[in-house]
């Protein structure tokens, strides 16, 4: 499996990207992400990036959502990156700051596509399947003959959306006071007349008494605030109150519950309509001419009334589930973590911060980090994510990257340690193969060296037979100088004599080795000669990405 490494840069095909093969994420596996909303596929988008092989599921059978998504300026940059402009032209060109939620998920779909994800429309997971007999992790699917209930994988990231809750995962209530959201969209015909009239990038009602006064004495509508946006159509999104709903009959009924009040048959939709055309035509000094509704996914009108009084934020972002030896690492994103205020525009900019997380979490594991290490980072880097705002996120956008020092000006990768998160790794006891390594490898991973299997076998096949050489690791074994020196022999014997070294001159041959490998191959060493030579300090990864290297050069045709 190969990883890719995407640098901003114009010199390659792919759009605004130079993709290198990277040998670092080898070990990297199977990803199942629920959802193709934005997040669901931005995170697919990064994890395909770390060389995952990564298989989205949709229960939608296609793109309709015109609901616009406001940007912040990170996000406009990172869309940017990915190539948002050359799939859709018209990508936040002047000062725009928003999107289309189709027009989103068609970019970053396409993205995905082009980075070799798989993704399945018009299927609904189910549930997880635990492993049984000799297959992993697997989702039940619906229709379940679907060619994606056979897919194993390690690795599942749920991005089903606000109320979607995996097994195992427990949301919070924030119960707030009564909030009622009304979302509507008109039909943009781009005309001159149009393009003139000027957008509500959010306007509270503490901000602009007046305005809400004139409306509320005008038209009987009382809001706290009101977003309008010009997009593929015109999208307004705003907080009414009760009893303006109340009295202009779009709710019937008065409830203390606000799911009985906003219950459907509680809500005449025929006078929620009025209310949100009155809402929109006042708000844009019916400068809007012959204001149309736009169509939703069911050919009808698009308005659609939300409530917010409750809103769900995950406990914990991550978790890891062992059954009969198989791992499962599953994490939350996008609203599935936590429901964004639609009018505060928060969605998508927090929602792709937690699909970077995501992937950083998906790192480590890749890399074979201990289990409770990963999940006490996602933990902490989570904490942060309900403060993050546009003023406190960092501000050089093209250096993000997954990596949280890049986006987040503080933030504490240890705040959690690993002992506080021992709940969120969920064994099953019964299962002999669960049980703790006690050989001196036990820091790292059990499956962590199986991730390098072929990179081992490479190193043993090609070092068979040389005296005092045995491969068995990525780190004792090389200690001594004599496999490198081997491997180096084996591809090129005029590069060294191997009877002329010796054992127990450890320093000297990782040094003769190193520069060999350098001058040659042009393969720079990722540690001091000593260093490989002092048992203690020999760094599992380092020698992993240092040998792939060599593998590779080795395999490439001599000049
Ligand atoms: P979503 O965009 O909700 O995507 C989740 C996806 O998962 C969906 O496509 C869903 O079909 C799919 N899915 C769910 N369950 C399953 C399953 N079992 N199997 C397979 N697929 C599944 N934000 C705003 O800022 N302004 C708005 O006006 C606005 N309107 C919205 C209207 C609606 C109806 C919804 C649901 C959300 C709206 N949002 C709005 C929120 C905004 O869309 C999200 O913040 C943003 O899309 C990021 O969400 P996401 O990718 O996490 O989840």
């Amino acid at each position: 499996m190969l990883c890719l490494v995407v640098t901003p840069t114009k010199t390659t095909t792919f759009p605004h990207f130079l993709i290198v093969i990277c040998p670092v994420c080898l070990s990297l596996s199977q990803c199942l992400v629920l959802g193709a909303g934005p997040c669901g596929l931005r995170t697919a988008i990064e994890l395909a990036l770390l060389g995952a092989q990564v298989l989205v599921l949709e229960k939608r059978e296609s793109f309709s959502r015109n609901n616009v998504l406001h940007l912040w300026p990170y996000t406009i940059c990172d869309l940017r990156s990915l190539g948002a402009k050359k799939f859709y032209g018209k990508f936040c060109t002047g000062s725009l700051d928003h999107i289309s939620i189709r027009q989103l998920q068609l970019i970053l779909l396409k993205v995905s596509l082009l980075l070799g994800v798989e993704v399945h429309t018009g299927v609904e997971f189910q549930s997880l399947i635990e492993p049984s007999g000799d297959n992993g992790w697997m989702a039940k699917l619906q229709p379940g003959s679907h060619p994606a209930s056979t897919f194993e994988f390690d690795v599942f990231i749920s991005a089903g959306g606000g109320r979607f809750v995996p097994d195992g995962f427990r949301h919070k209530e924030l119960r707030g006071k009564l909030a009622i959201g009304i979302t509507t969209n008109f039909i943009n015909r781009h005309t001159a007349e149009e393009a003139q009239v000027a957008e509500i990038s959010g306007v509270a009602r503490i901000y602009n008494q007046k305005f809400f006064q004139e409306l509320l004495t005008e038209m009987g509508i009382d809001l706290e605030n009101i977003v309008y946006y010009k997009d593929a159509t015109h999208y307004f999104v705003m907080t009414a109150k009760k009893q303006s709903l109340l009295k202009k009959g779009v709710i019937k009924q008065d409830f203390s519950d606000a799911e009985e009040l906003l219950a459907p048959a509680n809500v005449d939709e025929e006078a929620l309509r009025c209310y949100a055309y009155d809402a929109a035509s006042f708000s844009t000094g019916g400068k809007l001419p012959d204001l149309q509704f736009a169509p939703n996914h069911a050919g009808k009108p698009d308005v659609a009334m939300f409530d917010f009084t409750c809103m769900q934020r995950a406990e914990n972002a991550s978790q890891v589930r062992e059954k009969r030896g198989k791992k499962l690492l599953m994490a939350l994103v996008g609203d599935c973590l936590v429901e964004p205020f639609w009018p505060l525009g928060t969605g998508i900019a927090r929602g792709f911060l937690a699909s970077f997380d995501t992937a950083w979490m998906v790192r480590s594991w890749g890399l074979g980090t201990p289990h409770l290490k990963v999940l006490a980072e996602r933990e902490s880097i989570y904490q942060v994510l309900s403060q993050t705002t546009p003023e406190n996120c960092r501000k050089n956008y093209v250096s993000y990257s997954i990596d949280p020092k890049t986006r987040y000006m503080r933030v504490n990768l240890s705040s959690i340690q690993a002992h506080q998160v021992q709940h969120l790794y969920i064994v099953d006891k019964s299962n002999p193969a669960s049980k703790k390594q006690k050989n001196r490898f036990s820091y790292l991973r059990q499956d962590s060296v199986s991730g390098f299997e072929e990179l081992l076998k490479w190193c043993q096949k090609n070092t068979a037979g040389y005296k005092n050489v045995d491969v068995k690791d990525f780190t004792q074994s090389w200690r001594s100088g004599m496999a490198l020196c081997a491997l180096i022999h084996h591809f090129g014997p005029q590069l060294i004599d191997m009877s002329a070294l010796d054992e127990s001159s450890a320093v000297h041959n990782n040094q003769l080795a190193f520069s060999i490998l350098e001058k040659e191959l042009g393969i720079p060493p990722v540690m001091a000669a000593s260093d490989l030579a002092n048992s203690g300090q020999i760094d599992k990864l380092s020698m992993v990405l240092y040998l792939t290297q060599v593998q590779k050069a080795f395999a490439l045709p001599a000049k």
